[in-house]
């Protein structure tokens, strides 16, 4: 929804990551080279009938040499190496079924022919060789300190759920999908926190996909929420409409895709939503008087600037990061408008 600048600091997190991811797991834990590799002996052994099985077999190959890199992998080289990979393996290839034994194989031939080989789909088996699910164990504390808490991709919930045992955790988004980038599926730049709502959509495919991390500032904040108080009537919440619009001509067809693929207009136009806008209006419009007259602390009201991010808006006063609090593009935007901030 906004991204996050591609700062020095985030990529030495992103190198730390890669650094970390697994190397402190006992010598029991197969680690995802070796999982890939005893899935390279799965094919070889017990998949005759697979067709193009030597392009099964060099896809994994090239995860296996590539997998120091891909854990943080640069985003501009994304494309390149998908290309990369399609070469070597069509896309559609992917979801093909194949057949495997364990992650565990052993090292002799006939203790490995005693194993039964089950089927399942060849994508799914890297991911699972990769960790996927272990991954995000090591991604959270970076997430956390980055200070990303909700949903990035609507702001509308938070990504950090409770196992109901003291532990957080967080739901993250493949922002390419594992079924067509299974070589991105533990790669830094490329999960996302988001919410159980927007988990799964895709714009994949769709004009102007939704990158978190940029370089640039000026595509930094491509979309703004504007509260419609024009036909508010007897303070009647369910009469305002919350607006989520392009803020450049040219990001429409984006904001257009976005909101159609995440439902933010909907989201936002829920009547609790409403019920909130119409209490940040009024709590903007009780305080926006004092704020802006205001010239030193004696004056009545609101003259300090971290009071006002506290008081009237209720998030913290990191202006770059609306990832910090639920709502708090909506809130940022709304007291922009107001000419508060
Ligand atoms: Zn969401």
């Amino acid at each position: 929804m906004k991204q996050l600048l591609l700062t020095s600091r985030i990529k030495s997190m992103a190198k730390k990551y890669a650094k970390e991811l697994f190397a402190d797991k006992r010598s029991d834990f197969i680690q995802p080279v070796d999982g890939l590799k005893n899935l390279i002996i799965d094919l070889q052994e017990v998949n005759d009938s697979l067709a193009e099985k030597d392009s099964y077999i060099k896809y994994l190959e090239t995860i296996i040499l590539d997998y120091p890199r891909l854990k943080n992998l640069n985003i501009s080289k994304f494309t390149t190496c998908k290309r990369k990979y399609d070469k070597i393996l069509e896309e559609s290839k992917l979801t093909a079924k194949i057949k495997y034994r364990s992650a565990d194989l052993p090292s002799i031939r006939e203790e490995r022919d005693k194993l039964k080989p089950v089927e399942g789909v060849f994508y799914e088996q890297i991911v699972n060789r990769m960790h996927y699910k272990d991954a995000r164990l090591y991604l959270a504390p970076y997430m956390k300190m980055l200070g990303v808490q909700t949903c990035v991709y609507c702001n509308n919930s938070e990504a950090v759920y409770s196992d109901g045992l003291d532990e957080a955790y967080y739901h993250f988004d493949h922002w390419l999908p594992k079924d067509k980038y299974p070589f991105l599926c533990v790669c830094f730049y490329n999960l996302y926190p988001c919410c159980s709502n927007c988990n799964g959509h895709k714009l994949d495919g769709k004009k102007g996909s939704f990158c978190l991390y940029s370089k640039n500032v000026p595509v930094f904040d491509p979309f703004v929420f504007l509260i419609d108080r024009s036909a508010l009537k007897n303070d009647d919440a369910q009469t305002l409409s919350v607006l989520f619009n392009a803020r450049n001509k040219v990001d429409n067809d984006f904001r257009n895709d976005y909101n159609t693929v995440f439902r933010i207009e909907q989201f936002y136009n829920s009547p609790a939503k409403k019920r909130t806008c119409l209490q940040l209006i009024k709590l903007i419009d009780k305080h926006k008087g004092h704020y802006l007259t205001a010239t030193d602390a004696s004056v009545p009201g609101i003259a300090d600037k971290d009071e006002l991010w506290k008081e009237v808006l209720g998030v913290d006063e990191n202006e770059e990061n609306i990832f910090t609090d639920v709502n708090k593009k909506l809130k940022i935007d709304t007291a922009k408008d107001a000419k508060l901030i």
